[in-house]
């Protein structure tokens, strides 16, 4: 039997990951946030800027139409984040919503309402790479 203990196995402690606010990424601890981690909550001054103002609009609308758009699909079925994004645009060019509809996902599966798949399996969005999807939790 291996007799070694993890050096921290404290998830309270100042190491713990946290979500945030604005991608819905996990941020990983940083030494430069020793002194202010409680109070840190996006990972870039770009996510604080998405925060406020017309993009935080437009994450807000994009987590409703996921919402929606799994609300009319049905018990345990999947969208694809394009479908909120296409809608939300509403008849305007909807890739630059693209990364904002997936922002808007992960930030859902942070609040535990949603789930992101990939091949049918929940995969962490802060690395997924390619298409995913969106489920219900
Ligand atoms: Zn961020």
């Amino acid at each position: 039997m291996p007799d070694r203990k993890p050096k921290r196995d404290d998830a309270s402690g100042p190491l713990a990951a946290k979500t945030c606010a604005a991608c819905g990424r996990t941020m990983e601890w940083r030494k430069s946030w020793a002194k202010n981690w409680d109070s840190v909550k996006f990972c870039s001054d770009r996510c604080r800027a998405n925060a406020k103002g017309k993009a935080a609009d437009q994450g807000a609308e994009l987590e409703a139409e996921i919402l929606r758009l799994l609300a009319l699909r049905g018990a345990g079925k999947t969208i694809c984040p394009s479908e909120a994004a296409r809608s939300v645009a509403a008849g305007e060019p909807f890739e630059p919503l693209m990364e904002p509809a997936r922002a808007a996902a992960r930030r859902l599966v942070a609040a535990g309402t949603l789930v992101i798949t990939q091949g049918g399996h929940i995969v962490d969005g802060s690395t997924a790479k390619g298409p995913i999807r969106l489920r219900l939790r």
